[in-house]
């Protein structure tokens, strides 16, 4: 209990010890991977994701932890009213909105891992995984007691509910599991089958199997090229993921916010290109300048809850480079944003005649020749879709 306990101290929310085993879940991956579920993430097809003996030879005890990143701002599902400004918006994952979650695990992780060295005095091998390597964190998680694996395929705790971040230290140390029988939490979906309901691409094949070529996230993050036509609509206005089937999953309620800072929503401050002008007004605002934050009111700034999709899709290369450093939103790269918010802005409820849809058909006609084939014909296909 002594490894529970120190990792609560270093601010996990949850933490289980257990043995390194062949649990079934594991076995089930190759049936997934066969059924091309996968679709380009080849990295899943590891073979060393199936035994954490292969990805780590000697290993014994693996400590499983997680972090909450719940924050109080709203659901994709309650945003009802979004900001009265006409400004097209987008839909960013609730685990992208603050800083990266890789670092901040793994810098939590290694906190703990140092502290072991100090606990014991015998020699012992520890690694590190933060979603980092060929480790499932969410099986080793339901067998060191943290929770079960929903039928929208995540770990859910009956606490914290699935806004949970999942980390490991795999080690050769034999430490004492905290399930001492061995027998993981009971499911608890029971009847309910809400994500698989809710999902709008129906990216469950069944309850507790994703096909990920169906899925969002996949689609905005992963997939290098052109997003798939027949999925394009039922997008929506999701830029980097998608929340839907955790935000209508009942555990979810009731989850509590972290406390943490970093996984709250970054807002940059806001510049006179980046400002765009509003029906009636004739020239940009005047805005602060000068060292130190600019004392600019909350809705000039732009924000990764809800970003207004013509500040998405104007980004340059640099830029993105420079606002995402720390940002797990650079994994879908410069031109999957890009790309991402072209296809929102074709599914946007545009009113033709006003300011901003003659601006968002300006840009998109400018991104229509773009030397990228991807960005170019994704905006060709938004324009199509509100002029
Ligand atoms: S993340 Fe969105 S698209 Fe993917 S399975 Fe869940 S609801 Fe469906
Ligand atoms: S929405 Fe219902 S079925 Fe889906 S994971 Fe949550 S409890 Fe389980």
């Amino acid at each position: 209990m002594w490894v529970e306990a120190r990792a609560k101290e270093l601010g996990f929310d949850l933490c289980g010890v257990v043995s390194a085993g062949k649990f079934p879940e594991l076995q089930h991956t190759e049936e997934w991977l066969a059924r091309g579920f996968a679709g380009e993430m080849k990295y899943l097809s590891d073979p060393r994701r199936r035994n954490a003996q292969d990805a780590f030879p000697g290993v014994r005890g693996v400590i499983v932890c997680a972090l909450n990143y719940n924050t109080d701002s709203s659901r994709w599902i309650d945003v009802t009213h979004w900001p009265n400004d006409g400004e097209p918006r987008g839909w960013i994952s609730r685990y992208a909105w603050g800083d990266d979650y890789h670092e901040v695990l793994q810098a939590k992780l290694r906190e703990l891992a140092a502290a072991l060295r100090e606990r014991f005095a015998e020699p012992f091998q520890a690694r590190v995984y933060a979603d980092t390597g060929p480790l499932q964190e969410r099986i080793f998680a339901k067998y060191a007691g943290l929770g079960w694996l929903g039928k929208n395929t995540l770990l859910l705790n009956q606490r914290l509910g699935s806004w949970i971040f999942l980390g490991a230290i795999l080690t050769t140390l034999d430490l004492a599991p905290t399930l001492e029988d061995g027998v993981p939490p009971p499911d608890l979906c029971g009847t309910c089958r809400r994500c698989i309901d809710a999902c709008p691409t129906q990216a469950f094949v069944e309850p507790y199997v994703m096909d990920a070529r169906r899925c969002i996230s996949y689609l905005t993050i992963e997939l290098r090229g052109a997003l798939p036509d027949e999925l394009r609509e039922s997008i929506g206005n999701h830029v980097f993921g998608c929340d839907i089937c955790q935000d209508v999953c009942p555990w979810n309620r009731r989850a509590p916010a972290t406390l943490l800072e970093e996984f709250r929503p970054r807002t940059f401050p806001a510049t006179a290109e980046s400002v765009p002008l509003q029906d009636g007004q004739t020239e940009y605002l005047e805005l602060p300048s000068g060292p130190g934050p600019p004392e600019t009111s909350d809705w000039l700034d732009e924000s990764l809850f809800l970003p207004r999709l013509e500040w998405l899709a104007k980004m340059d290369e640099a830029e993105f480079r420079r606002l995402f450093r720390g940002s797990a939103i650079k994994r879908t790269k410069w031109r999957g944003i890009v790309r991402n918010a072209c296809i929102a802005l074709g599914n946007s409820d545009l009113h033709r005649g006003t300011s901003v849809h003659q601006r968002i058909s300006e840009l998109l006609q400018r991104l229509s020749s773009s030397v990228d084939t991807v960005i170019a014909e994704s905006a060709l296909w938004a324009l199509s879709r509100i002029q």
